[in-house]
């Protein structure tokens, strides 16, 4: 086999992921550890500059409270996140996080992010909890803080975590391996915080060919934050609730500054409002149907039974929307023309700060929003505890807002000692996104270093042996393809291993056809979601011959690895929860309807790290203090 060195890396607090969350656990924890004397490490299997799912940039921050401005209030956000979420939320983790949340916009604008102003002063809303930014270079902006207050030499890049090191049920650090150079790493830690983001690719995307790696979550967060929790033996929660977007279709492209800055309108193909016409059968899922805003997965739902009415495709009016903002100038023909030339800027812009595929798209295929409506579609499911979704790490509240039951001494310290989580890594704490991962990450960084200070857990120490055995265990899919690839002409078609690419193509096929993908109208039973446990167990097992030709397939290999627990999660969850909650999301077939008498809980699961045997567990759903 390809000699691979082996490097040993020592610190405090291991911080694994360099996106929104890793970058504000970095300013805090540098803070706090300088005035203690210790070590803060961050690793990302990317150059945090432009990693994670801000990489492209962003043209809004979705959650800005201004409470300083007397805007909302702090209870005002957790009654909006839980409606939303349908019932099923942490009001202690979303108020913790709101009430910060400001505190990391103040201080993006500090480190030089432009912040839309308004003529009038204060800030330019998109919506009530959303301010517009000029947001392409919003990553490296965050990464730069992030960088000044580690030190350059404090982050290490470039290098896939592939897994926790556990000792006497403690975490005692990670390994991994460079995806550029032949290095395995070791890192030892006294406390370990996990942000290395949510899952895309586990169900089949709508992209296909030379498109598949179009999707609308960031194609490298593949569910590493899940795996390392899991696997470190961390409960989990709402592993059901996946993410639907509905976006413009094939690019991806937000809809969210067309609905909410431009009002615009979204019809059926036949000019029919589904949001209107479809509006009584919002009554089905009362309370939630009822209150405003509507919940993001019955507002999906609503066009989606439009779509099985075979009404498609569903469009943006964004031609209505445009004409009707430039016709209140319709007096003044100049300034008509500036209008519409200033729209159709912002238009562009909002696709050029965040997904510029989207504006390819729209070049490509000669569109004008200003003349013509744009196709919209529901995504495939995706996994992101931050955003709509609510997967992840069920982890300590604050003390003096969690009850008893949510509290285990430090916030957002999971089940498992010494192990931190936040952003897309923690579950039931949704509508954070970019700006409230940076809060969270804040909150948990700074806890994670008094965990350090009070508990003062000692240095682990970690035998050669278990190195060598994680080292071989990491390295295997190479070493199975430099023994077997002679075997046939045609390296992808051989009978002693399996490809990343083939294997992730059965798994999302699976995931699909078995566990609601598009393919199936996003609809579930208890017999798909058992058929579709026995094929994953298959596919399991065919995991121990996934190959790698090099570096790179090597991470694909270990993205396989992390993704397939992560679709186990969410099948065992789904098959669980026995009713539908998140039509829009998904549909229990066999189980059609809201029961709030029965499943108005959070359902968690833990997976022992040995057996690999799962539980499910209900907990309940309790009032902060
Ligand atoms: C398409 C899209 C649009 C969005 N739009 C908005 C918006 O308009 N406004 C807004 O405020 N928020 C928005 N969000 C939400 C926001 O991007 C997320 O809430 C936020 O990025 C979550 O932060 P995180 O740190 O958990 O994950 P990320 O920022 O995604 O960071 C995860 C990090 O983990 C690293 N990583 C992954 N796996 C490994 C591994 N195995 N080893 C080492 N490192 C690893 C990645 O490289 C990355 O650096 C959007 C999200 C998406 C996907």
């Amino acid at each position: 086999m390809a000699n691979f060195e082996t490097v040993q890396v020592e610190t405090d607090l291991l911080i694994l992921g360099g996106g929104m969350a890793s970058c504000g656990a970095a300013v805090e924890a540098a803070y706090w550890a300088k005035k203690n004397g210790l070590k803060v490490t961050l690793v990302d299997k990317a150059a945090v500059d432009r990693s994670g799912a801000v990489a492209m940039g962003l043209s809004a921050i979705n959650q800005y409270v201004g409470l300083k401005e007397g805007d909302n209030t702090v209870e005002e956000y957790v009654n909006y996140v839980k409606q939303d979420l349908m019932g099923v939320a942490r009001d202690d983790l979303v108020a913790s996080i709101a009430r910060h949340v400001d505190g990391s916009v103040h201080l993006f604008e500090k480190w030089g992010l432009p912040i839309w102003k308004a003529e009038e002063g204060g800030y330019v809303h998109e919506g009530r909890w959303q301010l517009m930014i000029n947001g392409e270079s919003y990553k490296v902006i965050v990464a730069e803080a992030a960088k000044n207050h580690l030190g350059v030499e404090n982050i290490i890049e470039r290098v896939f975590i592939v897994g926790p090191i556990m000792k006497d049920g403690q975490v005692a650090g990670a390994y991994g391996f460079s995806v550029r150079e032949n290095k395995f790493y070791i890192f030892k830690a006294r406390a370990v915080f996990c942000a290395m983001g949510g899952a895309v690719h586990v169900f089949k995307p709508r992209s296909t060919g030379e498109g598949l790696g179009r999707a609308w979550y960031p194609p490298w967060n593949s569910g590493s934050s899940l795996y390392f929790t899991l696997k470190a033996g961390a409960e989990q929660t709402c592993q059901e609730v996946r993410f639907i977007p509905v976006r413009f279709k094939d690019a991806y492209g937000p809809v969210g500054a067309w609905f909410l800055l431009f009002k615009s309108r979204a019809t059926n193909a036949f000019g029919g409002e589904y949001m209107v016409e479809r509006r009584d059968e919002l009554q089905n899922w009362k309370p939630y149907g009822l209150v405003k805003p509507i919940p993001a997965n019955l507002r999906n739902y609503l066009g989606m039974l439009d779509v099985m009415e075979g009404k498609g495709p569903i469009y943006m009016r964004t031609e209505e929307a445009l004409q009707k903002i430039a016709n209140e100038y319709k007096d003044d023909p100049k300034a008509h023309k500036a209008k519409v030339k200033e729209l159709e800027s912002e238009a562009w812009e909002d696709f050029l700060d965040m997904t510029i595929s989207q504006a390819i798209l729209w070049a490509a295929s000669n569109v004008e929003p200003e003349k013509r409506s744009s196709e919209i579609a529901a995504a495939e499911p995706y996994f992101i505890g931050s955003h709509s979704g609510a997967s992840g790490a069920w982890v300590s509240g604050p003390e003096d807002l969690a009850p008893p039951e949510y509290f285990w001494g430090y916030e957002n310290m999971c089940t498992v000692k010494g192990l931190f989580a936040a952003g897309d890594a923690t579950g039931a704490s949704s509508h954070k996104f970019s700006s409230g991962s940076h809060a969270e990450g804040r909150i948990a960084g700074k806890a994670a270093i008094r965990y350090l200070v009070n508990e003062n857990p000692p240095k682990p120490t970690i035998d050669d042996a278990t190195i060598e055995a994680l080292k071989a265990k990491t390295l295997k899919p190479i070493e199975l393809f430099e023994e077997h690839s002679g075997f046939t002409s045609q390296v992808d078609v051989n009978p002693n291993y399996i490809l990343p690419k083939m294997y992730m193509f059965r798994l999302q096929k699976l995931m699909d056809e078995y566990a609601g993908g598009v393919g199936s109208q996003f609809t579930t039973s208890k017999v798909l979601c058992e058929r579709g446990l026995e094929l994953l167990d298959m596919l399991k097992e065919d995991s121990d011959f996934l190959a790698a030709a090099d570096l790179h397939e090597l991470m694909r290999c270990w993205e396989n690895y992390h993704r397939t627990y992560q679709a186990e999660a969410h099948v065992r969850t789904m098959l669980f929860r026995e009713e539908t909650r998140w039509p829009g999301y998904y549909f229990r077939a066999d189980f059609p309807k809201l029961d709030n008498e029965n499943w108005l809980c959070f359902v968690n699961c833990t997976m022992d790290p040995e057996t690999e045997e799962w539980t499910m567990l209900k907990r309940d759903i309790l009032p902060m203090k």
